[in-house]
């Protein structure tokens, strides 16, 4: 059940202290149809809608090259997420599980990722399909999807021990 900000029965908040050990920049911005979290998906789908991540300056530059993958893994800010409960009930129904097993976007530093399929690039605005964020969430990262990208690097010696 897609929340607000609200409690819910024997979910538990706790106290944060909300200094920061690492400063996190937004790289742009991502416009998707929904404007409500009531009415987002709760994962992304590659067959969803289009949406575009629009990318800020100085960063066009490091779009070089992205046009080659299929599939890209998105990073974004949840902005509109509490970040103080550590037991959370996804259902409301009384049974809750720790925030670190759920995919939920509230959470300490509330960072969701999806696969996205890389539709188009026109100069500094991808579009792509896969998302499931508000309309202007933050974005974090763009990476190539892990499963296509291959490392410069061959596998070194030892690459595979234990550590
Ligand atoms: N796919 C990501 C992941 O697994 O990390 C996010 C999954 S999370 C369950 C998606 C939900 O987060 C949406 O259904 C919506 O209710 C909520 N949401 C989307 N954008 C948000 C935002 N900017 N701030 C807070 N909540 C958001």
């Amino acid at each position: 059940m897609v929340r607000l900000n609200e409690i819910r029965p024997n979910e538990v908040a706790v106290p944060v202290d909300f200094k920061t050990d690492a400063a996190i920049m937004f790289i742009g911005r991502i416009h998707t149809p929904w404007t409500d979290r009531l009415k987002c998906p709760r994962q992304g789908r590659l067959d969803g809608p289009v949406c575009e991540i629009e990318i800020f300056e100085p960063w066009h530059q490091a779009l070089a090259g992205i046009e080659t993958f299929e599939r890209l893994e998105v990073l974004y800010w949840l902005h509109e997420s509490r970040r103080d409960l550590v037991l959370q009930s996804p259902a409301s129904d009384g049974k809750v599980r720790g925030t670190f097993a759920l995919r939920s976007p509230v959470r300490p530093n509330p960072i969701g990722t999806s696969i996205a399929a890389l539709v188009t690039v026109e100069k500094n605005v991808l579009k792509v399909r896969g998302l499931d964020c508000l309309d202007g969430t933050p974005l974090i990262d763009l990476k190539p999807d892990r499963m296509l990208f291959t490392p410069i690097a061959p596998p070194q010696p030892g690459d595979f021990e234990k550590g």
